[in-house]
This record gives structure tokens, C-alpha cells and sequence, in this order.
């Protein structure tokens, strides 16, 4: 079953709407998410039980507030405003690193459940959409591979081979953000050797608990570890044939259906962090003697 386009089914926001939105997210910022920064720089919100404990308690008050998830339709388990809203309000959650993980709408989570809602299957969207969209679980997302250019995603080597009802994946990727802690990825690997290289690729769901899935190391970003962009080798690793997204040979569909959206997001959400910025520097300039 391949699900409806998101934001099919949800009524668009007036603009009036979205100020009101808008509004409603800076006061959450100024007086939940701020306050908390210091603290998470301390303890890790993924990581350490009290920095779990903490952001269980900003979710829940997000959850609260009718502000969950807000990249997903109401029927996805989100907030179902559409897509400009959310660019907008990606502009003010982009001014914390905490968050998109408070709004439960934190890559590559959000990504993650964007595909698993319009191209998963039903059995896909209740074993591993559901349980991420309400913040149960963590997911990866691997595509990029160490001995070929990211830039041209037609060379990736990751193969997947059919045998009998199952899927076998070979192949060695990196920069796979949050792949230590991932219940699950999904893969971007080459199942469609006869094809024109645009329809050679396939994204199949790989339960990281699968034999044959190592995470070699977390691939240290700007001296950074705690997203950890994870080298990762699928030796072997054995999954459902049904475990695919959509149609064999339509990853590339899928990739371009994530990316557009995302990137934007990405932006709008790097502009939050400069504006951020930007304040930070003139108030310390203001200070400095
Ligand atoms: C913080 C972070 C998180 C990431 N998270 C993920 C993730 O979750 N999952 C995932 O799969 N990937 C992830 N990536 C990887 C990212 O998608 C890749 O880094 C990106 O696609 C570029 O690929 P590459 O690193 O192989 O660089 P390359 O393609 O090797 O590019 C290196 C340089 O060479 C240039 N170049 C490349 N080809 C050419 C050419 N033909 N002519 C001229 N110049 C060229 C590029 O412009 C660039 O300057 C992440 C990366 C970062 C930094």
C-alpha cells in the first residue's frame, strides 16, 4: 500500500494563523527551550538518563500544546499544518540544537517518517513509523559511501540481491547521522543492476538488531561525536523483501521526495541558528569593553 501524499488531507493555515503560530513557539522557546540549553550541554537528551528524563518532560509539553511533530499530517500522527507553515516555524526552531527534538521533528527522524508515511507499507508504518513519529524510537538514514563520491549518487556500490523472500545487502556507507542509537535505517542501495543508473537504486528498512549490521565508528564532524554521523558495514544483512520503500528501482524518487522539502527546512532552520547568532554577537559587543 503506498500511503496518500502528506499534507493531502490537512486545511491550510491563513496567515493569520501562522503569526499566531509563530508566536506561540517563540514563547515556548523564551520559556522551555533556552533555559534548558546549559543544562543538555551537560547531559546528552539521547544519551545520559538525566538528559533523557529532561527532554521526555519538553515533549511531553509539546505534545501537550498540540505542537508535535510538525513536519506531518494530522493521519501521520502530526501536527498536519502543511508544508510553508512549517518552513516558517523551521525558522525559529532552527535557533536552539535542542529543539527539533522538543517538536519531535529532529532529522533524520523527520525525513525518516516523511517516507515511511508516503511510501511504506502499513505493515512498515506500524512497526517502525508510528513508534518514531511518537519519539519511542531513533532511526538513520544511509545513503553517502566512503570510496565514492556523495556528490554523484548514481556511483553508490551498497547492493541489494534478491533471495527467495529476502533481501541481502552488501556494502560499506558513512556519515550516518544518529546511527548509534537507531532502531532502524533505511538504506540506499542498488538493487536494479540492469537498470539506467536512476532506476538502479532502491531504500529498504534494515532493523539495526539485523546480523551483519556494525557500526564501525562515529565519523567525528567539526570534532563533534554526539550526532554521530556512524561509519557503518552491512555484511550479509538479511531483511523481508517487503521491507522496501515504494517500488524497486524508485529510491531515487524517494531521495528527490525527502530532499526537496528538507532542504529548505535545513535552511530555514540555519537561518534561525545566523539570526541567533548574529543577536549573540551584537549583545556581547554591547558588553565588551
Ligand atoms: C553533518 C553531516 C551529516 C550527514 N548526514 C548524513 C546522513 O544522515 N546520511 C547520509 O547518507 N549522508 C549524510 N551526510 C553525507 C552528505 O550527504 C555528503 O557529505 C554529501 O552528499 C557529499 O558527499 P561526499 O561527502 O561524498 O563529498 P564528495 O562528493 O566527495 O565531494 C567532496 C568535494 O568534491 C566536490 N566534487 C564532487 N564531485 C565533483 C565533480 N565531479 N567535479 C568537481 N567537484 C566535485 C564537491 O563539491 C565537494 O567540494 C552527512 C554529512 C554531514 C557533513
Amino acid at each position: 500500500m503506498t500511503a496518500p501524499h502528506a499534507h493531502a488531507t490537512d486545511r491550510k493555515l491563513t496567515d493569520a494563523e501562522v503569526q499566531a503560530l509563530r508566536e506561540r513557539v517563540k514563547t515556548f522557546m523564551e520559556s522551555d527551550i533556552y533555559p534548558n540549553e546549559d543544562f543538555f550541554h551537560h547531559h546528552s537528551p539521547r544519551r545520559s538518563t538525566e538528559g533523557v528524563a529532561r527532554m521526555k518532560e519538553l515533549q511531553a509539553k509539546t505534545k501537550a500544546m498540540g505542537m508535535w511533530a510538525p513536519h506531518l499530517p494530522s493521519e501521520a500522527g502530526g501536527m498536519g499544518i502543511g508544508f510553508m507553515p512549517y518552513v516558517y516555524m523551521n525558522e525559529i526552531l532552527g535557533r536552539s540544537p535542542i529543539a527539533p527534538l522538543a517538536f519531535g521533528s529532529q532529522a533524520p527522524d523527520s525525513g525518516n517518517a516523511e517516507i515511511l508515511w508516503q511510501f511504506g507499507s502499513k505493515e512498515l508504518q506500524d512497526k517502525y513509523m508510528k513508534p518514531l513519529v511518537n519519539g519511542d524510537i531513533y532511526s538513520c538514514y544511509s545513503m553517502t559511501e566512503p570510496e565514492v563520491s556523495g556528490a554523484d549518487p548514481t556511483n553508490l556500490q551498497t547492493t541489494a540481491r534478491r533471495d527467495g523472500d529476502e533481501w541481502v545487502i552488501n556494502g560499506h556507507k558513512w556519515f550516518t547521522s544518529q546511527g548509534e542509537g537507531a532502531t532502524f535505517a533505511i538504506v540506499m542501495c542498488a538493487s536494479e543492476l540492469d537498470q539506467p543508473p536512476h532506476r538502479r537504486m532502491s531504500q529498504i528498512v534494515v532493523p539495526a538488531n539485523t546480523p551483519g549490521f556494525e557500526i564501525v565508528r562515529p565519523v567525528p564532524v567539526m570534532g563533534e561525536t554526539e550526532g554521530s554521523h556512524a561509519e557503518v558495514r552491512y555484511t550479509d544483512v538479511r531483511v523481508p523483501l517487503t521491507n522496501i520503500l515504494g517500488e524497486a528501482g524508485g529510491g531515487f524518487r524517494i531521495a528527490q521526495k525527502r530532499l526537496g522539502p528538507g532542504r529548505i527546512h535545513h535552511c530555514m532552520r540555519w537561518l534561525g541558528q545566523m539570526q541567533r547568532a548574529f543577536e549573540l554577537m551584537i549583545e556581547y559587543s554591547l558588553q565588551r569593553e
